[in-house]
């Protein structure tokens, strides 16, 4: 792009985001978006961050409309928690390959075959598998939940990486689903190996859904919004960062003073971009796509995500009472 292109570029993305927040007003909604969204749907945001923050606020929000900047499984989790708002998403085709690799029929199948296992699933997911699941979590909360929880066998579905992950950390055993999140495999050993043989000083920090490899090189294996909070307080100046390439830019313009390296150029979820500041206005004038839940399902769903909830809560009461 030339220097005449990308200066109407950003004209035009000044005046959509004026369009965005004078309909955003005149809606009554408020727009979350998740630390994987393009740069110029996370400033149109009055929220971002990662599926546990994002599902928290959701669940506390007063707005009658959210227009959710994520994928599927993200704005049905809305849905689910707030049945009385109307819960929007720019482009109804921004699925996730990962949710899709389980369905409700299958997760029945395999429950046979594992009577007495806890049945655990990933935020990742759609609400057909969360209403035949015990509880949720999410990668920032998944130890907690699943040591919390008074069982030693657990059926641990869809993300396999993410379990295998789990699985070093706690004492249970761990059936897993062998789902996958295809943008994060992309990042590979030789990715980590290469970046710190450039930068030997660099911390390096990569989220759960990479391969075990991946992780056995990392630092901190932690959240997106782990890895904000990580950012703020470490010492180190350079960071290179396993999870999708869309975080670097707000670990960077939080921390203008430390560098941000993504550990492969190939880690970008295609789904995640498909919702674009156009999207997002068009949403909001044809308050569409909408997406709903059957009733059915939205409670048997709610009671995983309520119960991962709680965990969350008597999690920071316990802590803030130490
Ligand atoms: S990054 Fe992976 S897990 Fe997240 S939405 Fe994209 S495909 Fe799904």
């Amino acid at each position: 792009m030339n220097e005449l292109e990308s200066s109407h570029m950003v004209d035009r993305n000044v005046e959509l985001a004026e369009e965005i927040l004078c309909l955003k007003r005149q809606r009554g909604a408020v727009i979350l978006a998740h630390n994987y969204q393009r740069g110029e749907v996370q400033d149109l945001a009055d929220f971002v961050g990662d599926s546990l923050e994002l599902s928290q606020n959701a669940s506390e929000i007063e707005a009658q409309v959210i227009v959710f900047c994520g994928v599927h499984f993200m704005a049905e989790t809305a849905a689910i928690l707030c049945p009385d708002k109307r819960v929007l998403l720019p482009d109804i085709n921004a699925g996730c390959p990962m949710a899709n690799m389980i369905t409700a029929e299958s997760l029945i199948a395999k429950k046979g075959e594992f009577p007495d296992a806890t049945v655990v699933c990933y935020i990742n997911s759609s609400a057909d598998v969360k209403a035949e699941s015990d509880v949720c979590c999410t990668s920032a909360n998944a130890v907690k939940v699943i040591e919390s929880l008074h069982t030693d066998k657990v059926l641990f579905v869809p993300d396999q990486y993410l379990g295998h992950y789990i699985s070093t950390k706690i004492d249970k055993e761990m059936i897993l689903w062998p789902g996958f999140c295809p943008t994060h495999v992309r990042i590979l050993p030789e990715d980590i190996v290469y970046l710190k043989s450039e930068h030997p000083d660099a911390k390096v920090i990569v989220h759960p859904e990479c391969r075990p490899e991946v992780i056995a090189l990392a630092d901190e294996v932690l959240s997106t919004g782990g890895m904000c909070g990580f950012a703020k307080q470490t010492d180190a100046k350079v960071i290179i960062v396993g999870t999708e390439v869309g975080i670097i830019r707000r670990l960077s313009k939080e921390n203008p003073d430390k560098k941000f390296i993504a550990a492969s150029q190939k880690a970008v979820c295609p789904n995640m971009k498909r919702i674009t500041p156009e999207k997002t206005l068009w949403a909001l004038q044809d308050m569409a796509p909408e997406v709903r839940v059957t009733e059915e399902i939205r409670v048997r769903a709610k009671r995983a995500v309520d119960k991962m909830l709680d965990i969350g809560r008597v999690d920071q009461e316990l802590a803030s009472l130490s």
